[in-house]
């Protein structure tokens, strides 16, 4: 893509009610626009993080068979009144509204109950099980607190998974590869070695836990005790005596950890399921509740953990996994032959299928490659006056700040 075909501008300031270095860095290089606090759109350059994030866990959630799909996000009252979640008592972050009719409505911040129901219609006898769903789905949520920029929004991009199975242990085997897929997930964003699966309340099984993907991350909201070996990691809720005394391990194990919750995986058991009246008939010819799993990935506050522990004074640091392009071409020079050149390179590159940002604009060269470390693209490459002669390319690695020359060939295997 040329840069002069890109309609955002970058900042040099964030807005002034601005505080989270995610957002603000987001902002500045034209990646979100603030709508208002917890809101934010997402913009060309963001979009293609987010798009990059997606394909990342749509490759992981086929391979476990799930089937992608995607629900409304206005949802009915009568559901969620079934499985007594529809009170602001119990779930405080409801956004409602009501139809012309007066018939009250709710805005999704979750789809358990929607998609349990629309099980009904598919889900009749033990052969049609086990079944996995998933989406990517905006969710709304009246959040009280919105300071963690995109990382605690009141709009948000969900992956949501939901599994139906006939048994504890059917359900418990897409459980645990959903853990490891969603790990797989983790590192491919660079994430690997500070992301804990944290043990979490368990909810329905007061004796077994849920788990949370904590990421460690200094603006994360959430506390968790991760051991001195970085074996077991424990959220606030379930670091207690009987915890410790159960794994045998004590307080002085365990140290205290800031951490974003990237992900979590729940049971819900067969509760939902009476109550929403999903059955199947098993095998013998006993009709049987179905066994509920919930599964999710925070999308765009990946984006936002990724930009905070990444990011650096200049700007935005991508991993190539995400990175919205894998290369920026910077041209340093209005001269035509360096402008010639800047072109095959850019064309060549492109033709290889190397994605790459082309800053053709006539702007100096300081201003760019202020631009360029705000953008934060993994791969810089610098075509101007001395190009021409010695046809070696200034090359710079955003992450470490590393310079080389290389010629064009070197070049697209590096890239490739
Ligand atoms: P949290 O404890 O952070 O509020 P949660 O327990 O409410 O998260 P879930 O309802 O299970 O989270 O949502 C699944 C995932 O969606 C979370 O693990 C998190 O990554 C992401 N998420 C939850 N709430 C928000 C939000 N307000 N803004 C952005 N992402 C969110
Ligand atoms: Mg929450």
């Amino acid at each position: 893509m040329r840069q002069s075909a890109l309609f955002t501008k970058t900042r040099k300031e964030a807005p002034a009610d601005e505080t989270a270095k995610n957002a603000m860095l987001l902002i500045r290089a034209g990646f979100i626009h603030k709508e208002m606090a917890g809101v934010y759109s997402i913009l060309p350059l963001g979009l293609r993080v987010v798009k990059k994030i997606k394909d990342i866990i749509s490759g992981e959630m086929e391979k476990l068979g799930s089937s992608e799909l995607i629900m409304s996000t206005l949802q009915a009252k009568e559901l969620w009144e079934k499985t007594d979640r529809w009170s602001d008592e119990k779930v405080d972050i409801w956004f409602k509204s009501a139809l012309k009719s007066g018939t009250e409505v709710g805005f999704g911040w979750s789809h358990e109950e929607p998609i349990t129901n629309l099980m009904k219609y598919h889900v009749g006898s033990y052969a049609d099980l086990p079944v996995f769903v998933h989406q990517f789905q905006n969710k709304l949520r009246n959040e009280t607190r919105a300071k963690s920029g995109i990382m605690r929004c009141r709009e948000f991009v969900m992956k949501d998974m939901y599994s139906y199975a006939t048994t504890e242990e059917e359900h418990m085997d897409f459980y645990n590869k959903t853990s490891t897929a969603y790990m797989n997930v983790f590192k491919a964003l660079g994430l690997g070695d500070i992301t804990y699966v944290t043990s979490a309340s368990g909810g329905v099984f007061t004796d077994k836990f849920s788990h949370e993907f904590q990421t460690l991350c200094d603006a994360g909201e959430d506390n968790i005790y991760l051991s001195k070996d970085g074996t077991t990691a424990l959220n606030e809720e379930v670091f207690n005596d009987e915890t410790l005394e159960k794994m045998g391990k004590s307080k002085e194990d365990f140290e205290l950890k800031k951490a974003a919750e990237v992900g979590n995986i729940f049971t819900f058991g067969t509760k939902k399921c009476e109550e929403l009246d999903v059955y199947f008939t098993d095998k013998d010819g006993q009709k049987k509740p179905v066994f509920l799993g919930s599964y999710g990935i925070g999308v765009t506050r990946l984006m936002g953990v990724v930009a905070e522990i990444f990011g650096d004074e200049n700007g935005l640091v991508w991993p190539a996994s995400i990175a919205p392009f894998r290369a920026h071409l910077l041209v340093l020079s209005e001269d035509p032959l360096v402008k010639e050149l800047a072109d095959e390179v850019y064309t060549t590159l492109s033709a290889e299928g190397v994605d790459v940002l082309y800053d053709d604009r006539n702007l100096r060269a300081g201003e760019k490659f202020a631009d360029s470390d705000l953008i934060g693209i993994p791969t810089r490459i610098i075509v101007g006056n001395k190009t021409i002669e010695s046809k070696m390319f200034e090359v710079k690695d955003r992450a470490t700040g590393e310079t080389s020359q290389m010629s064009l060939e070197h070049l697209l295997t590096e890239l490739q």
